[in-house]
């Protein structure tokens, strides 16, 4: 059993510090919202209020915040982890921020004396419920082994991806790729729509052919073929267009910091920032195709 820090308890965080709690650990949370922590007390866990408290008294400290400047934030300030934690404390950041802020928090972190790895997420609240989500990790050896079964309480796939920051490169890449690829199948849609062919009959054929992919095949973006998808419950979110806008924005970034050539990935922020602006921005993502048809 490890004494762990868990900071921030939203949407992802609350059911990831509660699969802990059942997996064995004793478990101090702390988060800004009042009702967040009223859930987690209620869930077996121990509130406390301040991040450098619980920080100071943990084997390991697990985050789970909006954006790289609450990280920045509550491991960087005179009040923060890296301040405050203990020499030998592993810290495991899961939220999905910019690869340059997870690089400077790790450095400040091996600076002190600790082991720090950036493991964001895939799997989205469900995964995060279900104690499925994917985590990609970046850190040294040492530090991964270290969290490898603290991680298991709360993912099924854990992925060792490289040195600090390989980890957020590896989701935000991902995201790119599923932008990217949830546009295509949308317009692939529209277009079948026009030129007479049948949702169903495009998604038999497309689906079993190179077309194939996991927007088209698990989270297919019409209602019908598959009828887990956003789709038939009206794209409620799943995963909201916000959210993936703010992912196309870190890979654009990344790839503008390295100068790498991501005209698609551009391409998709841009279709995205005019959804989400226009008003679907807490929808889930899928429903581009609305967006896509005019
Ligand atoms: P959320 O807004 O529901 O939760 C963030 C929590 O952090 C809030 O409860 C907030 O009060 C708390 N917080 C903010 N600043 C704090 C501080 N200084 N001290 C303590 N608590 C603080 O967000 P979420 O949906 O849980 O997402 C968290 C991270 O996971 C984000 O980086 C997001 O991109 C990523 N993510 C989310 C999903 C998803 O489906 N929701 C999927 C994959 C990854």
């Amino acid at each position: 059993m490890a004494r762990i820090a868990f900071i921030g308890l939203g949407n992802m965080g609350l059911p990831m510090a509660i699969n802990l709690i059942k997996g064995g650990h004793q478990v101090e949370g702390v988060d800004l919202n009042p009702a967040s922590v009223a859930k987690f007390k209620e869930a077996g866990g121990t509130p406390v209020e301040f991040a450098k408290v619980a920080a100071s008294r943990a084997d390991v400290v697990i985050t789970m915040l909006p954006a790289g400047k609450h990280v920045r934030e509550v491991y960087l300030g005179a009040n923060g982890i890296v301040e405050n934690a203990n020499a030998g404390t592993l810290l495991i950041d899961c939220s999905t921020i910019d690869v340059e802020s997870a690089r400077a928090v790790a450095a400040a972190a091996t600076g002190k004396g600790l082991l720090m790895l950036d493991a964001p997420v895939s799997g989205g609240v469900g995964g995060a419920s279900a104690g499925t989500l994917t985590f990609m990790v970046g850190g040294s050896t040492q530090a991964f082994v270290r969290a490898e079964s603290i991680l298991q309480k709360m993912g099924k796939t854990i992925v060792h991806a490289g040195d600090a920051g390989t980890g957020q490169a590896a989701k935000i890449c991902n995201n790119m790729i599923l932008g990217i690829s949830m546009i295509a199948v949308s317009e692939a849609f529209v277009l079948a729509e026009k030129l007479g062919l049948d949702h169903q009959k495009l998604f038999d054929i497309a689906s079993k052919s190179s077309g194939q992919c996991w927007s088209m095949t698990s989270y297919c973006p019409v209602p019908g073929p598959v009828p887990t998808s956003p789709a038939n419950r009206d794209y409620q979110a799943g995963f909201t267009a916000a959210m993936m806008l703010k992912d196309l924005r870190l890979a654009q970034d990344a790839a503008k910091s390295v100068a790498a050539k991501t005209e698609l990935g551009a391409d998709a922020e841009r279709i995205y920032a005019a959804y989400a602006d226009g008003g679907a921005a807490e929808t889930d993502f899928s429903g581009i195709i609305r967006f896509v048809r005019g």
